[in-house]
């Protein structure tokens, strides 16, 4: 086996990736073909590949670096835990001190009456949490029939199969089986894309009412719980109408069902809150974190629950758990993660002083030809492409080719913009300052201009 460093040649490194590397959601042959961009280093909101570009991650890795690359704090904590006590379990009444104090200090962070965590390795599996916890809550409260989980269709809730059936992509379930029964999918409230001659505000209530409609459809009784990203990331950071989340509350205060709120990417400061759920308005029985709540730097996520869940579900054993809840070297890292967010106030900054920047200064895209809409909440925002935004028209080609055109332009201009769809999407970490988002700004206005060169040129700059 060689040596396999920073420095071995590009070719040679993409090469082997290609030969044994599986790649997540990648067509491999098409891998093989191009060649993986290897990414050797980080400071702050920037990247190095193996040939020495410099690349502004306008992503955040996948949506979870948020206080950006490179603090030496982390490091430093995870080696003094591996030193002490490199791994434990929580199972069979035992602790580890950095998972307890992880715990308290997530109830100290969460809003209400949310207290309690229960840790996995992943968004996923923390997911394939709360789809057991609240069917065994109702179970538990001698509803046994409460089962079934509302969702929404174009929801991300992670790869597994329990969490890909919670989310709602179709693309996903059309392989390996899924999605398993007893989960029902809605509408999700993409005004732009789905709202036809509906103002937002109505889209929002009509689609919010689809949730009141499926529990009538299946029976209140039926049902134990809705699920729903505060923001939906992945699908293509869609916004909600105004309308729209306080209507869903209604619904849940009304009706006996749990609000599971998946915070995997609107927690830790993404919104410009502490979590999505204070910034859109809604009070959930749990919430999903991982991603942020390390910045990536360990894998770890978990479920924050309820006093309420917490109790029925303490009552019994809970059969579930993963080697890796609560792991030491994790827990301590998303620790150091969360007193660096507190001390140098980042969600705060987020809040009152760069995120109001960059919504500034990004809103101002929606003045390019190609961009239809603009929407940002805190440092999560995307644009709609569109051949005609007066018509908010779709293009003849399909769904995505455009999208991956711009894409194209933002790698070449080293700027890590992704796209989904025909929609194009940042989610910068929680650092970045001023003149970096004006240097997205430029980079990113650059990548569409030249994108747009590129679409028409190929005859795509057409309507649907
Ligand atoms: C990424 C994501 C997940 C899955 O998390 P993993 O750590 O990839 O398993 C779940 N929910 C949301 C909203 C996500 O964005």
């Amino acid at each position: 086996m060689q040596d396999l460093t920073n420095h071995m040649e590009t070719a040679a490194l993409q090469t082997l990736d290609a030969a044994h590397h599986m790649h997540p959601f990648t067509t491999q042959t098409d891998l093989a073909a191009r060649g993986a961009r290897v990414i050797t280093g980080g400071n702050g909101i920037w990247l190095r590949d193996s040939e020495g570009a410099q690349i502004l991650d306008a992503m955040a890795g996948l949506w979870c670096v948020n206080i950006g690359y490179g603090r030496s704090e982390l490091a430093d904590v995870a080696a003094r835990q591996m030193r002490e006590l490199p791994y434990y379990n929580t199972f069979f009444m035992t602790t580890t001190v950095p998972a307890l104090q992880l715990a308290a200090k997530l109830a100290e962070l969460a809003p209400g009456d949310l207290n309690h965590v229960f840790f996995a390795g992943s968004g996923s599996e923390a997911n394939d949490t709360n789809l057991r916890m609240v069917r065994t809550y109702w179970a538990e409260k001698g509803k046994p029939a409460k089962q079934t989980i509302i969702s929404r269709w174009n929801a991300y809730h992670g790869s597994s199969v329990g969490s890909g059936s919670l989310g709602g992509m179709k693309g996903m379930h059309a392989q390996g089986g899924m999605p398993i029964p007893g989960i029902a999918h809605i509408d999700q409230p993409d005004w732009w894309s789905e709202g036809g001659d509906m103002s937002p505000d109505d889209f929002g209530l009509y689609c919010a009412r689809q949730l009141e409609a499926k529990i009538d459809e299946l029976g209140e009784d039926s049902i134990a719980a809705f699920i729903a990203e505060p923001v939906q990331g992945a699908g293509g950071v869609i916004v909600p109408p105004e309308t729209y989340w306080p209507e869903i509350s209604r619904i849940c205060k009304e009706r006996e069902i749990l609000l599971v709120a998946d915070e995997v990417i609107c927690g830790f400061g993404r919104t410009g809150a502490w979590f999505g759920s204070q910034t859109m308005g809604l009070t959930p029985d749990i919430m999903t974190i991982a991603k942020g709540l390390s910045s990536g730097y360990q894998p770890i996520g978990g479920s924050i629950v309820s006093d309420e869940i917490a109790a029925v579900i303490g009552a019994t054993e809970f059969n579930h758990g993963y080697t890796y809840s609560g792991h030491p070297v994790a827990a301590a890292v998303a620790l150091e993660n969360l007193r660096i967010l507190e001390e140098e106030a980042i969600v705060q900054r987020v809040a009152e002083d760069t995120g109001p920047y960059l919504q500034q200064q990004f809103e101002a895209l929606a003045d390019h030809p190609m961009v239809g809409e603009a929407r940002i909440v805190g440092m999560m925002g995307s644009l709609a492409l569109t051949p005609d935004k007066t018509r908010r028209a779709k293009f003849a080609a399909d769904a995505g080719t455009v999208g991956y055109m711009v894409r194209e332009r933002c790698f070449a201009n080293n700027l890590i913009m992704r796209h989904v769809g025909d929609r194009m999407i940042i989610s910068p970490p929680l650092v970045i300052t001023r003149a970096e988002i004006d240097e997205l700004i430029t980079r990113a206005r650059r990548s569409l201009d030249e994108g747009m060169a590129a679409v028409k040129e190929a005859g795509l700059f057409t309507a649907a």
